[in-house]
C-alpha cells in the first residue's frame, strides 16, 4: 500500500525524481538530502510501512541483506572506512519521517559524524526486570 500523503512513498515509487544508488521491484536507495557525511543513503521500501514494528517480514530480511550489498559495492567506491546502519523507530528515537528507511552512513577514521551514546553500567535491578518478563 502506499500512503499519498507521504513523501518516502513518492520518493521510492520515482512520483519524485530523486539521486537514485539502486532500484530494484521492492526498494529505492536514495541519497539522504541531508547527509551526515558524503554518500550518506537511505533504502526505502516501495511500499508503505511506518516503521520496522510495521514492517512485512519478507521486507524486513530483504533490506539488511540490500544494505550488506550496498556497502559492499559503496565502501571501495567512497574510499570510506567503515558504515553505521542506523534505522530510527518513533519520533522518540529520532524518526522524523514515518516511512520505513535504513540509513547507511559512510564513516571515516577521525570523522565527526556524531552518532552515540553516552555509556553507564548496567544495573542489577534493571537486568532483573527485564529478564523477568522476556
Ligand atoms: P529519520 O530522522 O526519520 O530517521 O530520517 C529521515 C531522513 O530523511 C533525514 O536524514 C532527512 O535528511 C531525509 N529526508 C527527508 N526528506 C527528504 C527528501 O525529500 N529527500 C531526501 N533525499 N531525503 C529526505
Ligand atoms: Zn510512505
Amino acid at each position: 500500500m502506499k500512503d499519498e500523503n507521504c513523501i518516502f512513498c513518492k520518493l521510492a515509487n520515482g512520483e519524485i525524481p530523486t539521486a537514485t544508488l539502486y532500484e530494484d521491484e521492492d526498494f529505492r536507495v536514495i541519497l539522504d538530502a541531508n547527509p551526515a557525511s558524503k554518500g550518506h543513503a537511505l533504502i526505502l521500501p516501495k511500499e508503505h510501512y511506518a516503521n520496522l514494528y510495521e514492517l512485512d517480514d519478507e521486507l524486513a530480511s530483504k533490506s539488511l541483506v540490500l544494505a550488506k550489498k550496498m556497502i559492499t559495492k559503496l565502501t571501495p567506491i567512497l574510499g570510506c572506512d567503515g558504515y553505521n546502519i542506523v534505522q530510527n523507530n518513533g519520533e522518540a528515537a529520532g524518526q522524523t519521517v514515518f516511512h520505513f528507511h535504513m540509513h547507511l552512513i559512510p564513516r571515516s577514521k577521525g570523522d565527526s559524524v556524531g552518532l552515540g551514546w553516552k555509556m553507564s553500567a548496567l544495573k542489577d535491578e534493571d537486568k532483573e526486570d527485564i529478564l523477568s518478563k522476556i
